[in-house]
């Protein structure tokens, strides 16, 4: 007999992407002539840097050339792509090992990976609302969960409480959902809380390329101490475009050391080395080419050209809700908008709303988390034409 995994059995099921589709579907039955304004993507739209083609083309041709041809590369990705990446970091300040990074298809993989190096008898503390990776892995695992609640009195930007004891503590800045950045002082805070505990920082830094105040940090590594109690990771997909190509990176220092249950003590970057090389085969030269060519200086110079499309869309929404008094957090560096429903509606109700009287579609906040209802996430991802003329109907018929 084959038992399969209990834990599966105390996930909700992800209503959310499905229930929005449905409802568009059925305006759009029902209203062929109206022109809907999708601004819940949470991907992006623009095409990759000319750079980063380049590149791949240039890849590919060498595929197909026996002395060029590459078979199996490193599992944690090859030189070239690390050295891009520690100056990346040496950009903002931050000094890198390259056996600290390990390049990998994604965040999204990378976190769910990375519960396999620590024990299921951590407890686990996640921001609500939430990117639903980290809740939906750490049940999976069958692990304890403690909330953090993000509200209009700590700007969406929980901080730690020392009446809460954690384990392992997740963190996202710039956030999704809701566009709120973390300070250095709050991070230090964070850093402090987790030294104090034992505890180790996931920290998601996939919108840190929407940053642009230098005062704000891009890495959590910043922080010279959480060297000693953080593991970053990161992505391609929004910072160029990456979505469908796939690459993301994960940094965990050689001064991250916990103990096993029986005491123990493990370098956590020796562990994650042992897990990727036993279950993970590596990322595809040609896209690790790919994404070298977004840390060269064209390649930058190209997808801060995205970013700065992004970021315009993002301050023509902020400018709107603005002049219509609607409370709103971020906007700046995020191409995200958390947005209070007007006329206390719930998040379901402004959604029903938005979609019929405008045709505009955003995502419901009630499906990030229980902190989420009567907010609204609005993104940026969207064409110039469509955020305009979507903020004019706000503006207009709200
Ligand atoms: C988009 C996103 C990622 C990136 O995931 P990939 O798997 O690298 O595409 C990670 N974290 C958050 C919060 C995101 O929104």
């Amino acid at each position: 007999m084959a038992f399969v995994n209990d834990n599966y059995c105390n996930l909700k099921d992800s209503y959310l992407f499905s229930q929005i589709a449905q409802k568009v579907n059925a305006y759009v039955a029902e209203h062929p002539e109206k022109k809907v304004i999708r601004m819940g993507i949470g991907d992006v739209t623009l095409p990759l840097a000319p750079a980063v083609i380049d590149a791949m083309q240039k890849a590919v041709a060498e595929m197909g050339v026996k002395e060029t041809f590459r078979g199996y590369g490193p599992e944690q990705g090859y030189d070239f792509l690390h050295e891009a990446i520690v100056k990346y970091y040496a950009g903002f300040g931050v000094t890198l090992a390259s056996d600290e990074i390990f390049i990998s298809d994604g965040a999204k993989s990378d976190c769910g990976n990375i519960t396999d190096i620590f024990s299921n008898a951590n407890t686990i503390l996640i921001p609500d609302p939430v990117y639903p990776v980290y809740l939906d892995t750490n049940i999976m695992c069958g692990r304890k969960i403690v909330y953090m609640d993000g509200k209009p009195e700590n700007n969406f930007l929980p901080m730690p409480d020392d009446s809460v004891k954690a384990d392992i503590i997740y963190l996202c800045s710039p956030n999704n959902p809701t566009g709120a950045v973390y300070t250095k002082e709050q991070l230090e805070a964070w850093v402090a809380y987790a030294l104090k505990n034992d505890a180790v920082i996931l920290y998601d830094a996939a919108y840190e390329a929407f940053v642009d105040d230098p005062a704000i940090p891009r890495s959590i590594f910043v922080v010279e101490d959480a060297r000693k109690c953080a593991i970053e990771l990161c992505s391609l997909s929004k910072t160029a475009g990456f979505t469908g190509t796939r690459c993301g990176y994960t940094v965990v220092p050689h001064a991250l050391v916990r103990k096993t249950e029986s005491g123990k003590e493990l370098e956590l970057n020796k562990m994650w080395l042992r897990r990727q090389t036993t279950k993970f085969n590596g990322v595809p030269y040609i896209i690790q080419r790919g994404a070298e060519a977004v840390f060269s200086e064209q390649g930058q110079k190209e997808c801060r050209e995205m970013l700065a499309f992004y970021k315009e869309n993002a301050r023509i929404m902020a400018e709107g809700l603005r002049r219509k008094g609607i409370k709103f957090y971020g906007g700046t560096h995020s191409p995200y908008i958390w947005l209070q429903c007007p006329q206390g509606m719930s998040s379901w109700e402004f959604f029903d709303f938005l979609l019929e009287k405008l045709a505009v579609v955003g995502t419901p906040g009630a499906g990030f988390g229980a902190m989420g209802e009567g907010y609204f996430r609005l993104s940026a991802f969207g064409s110039r034409e469509n955020t305009i003329e979507a903020m004019e109907r706000i503006e207009k018929e709200l």
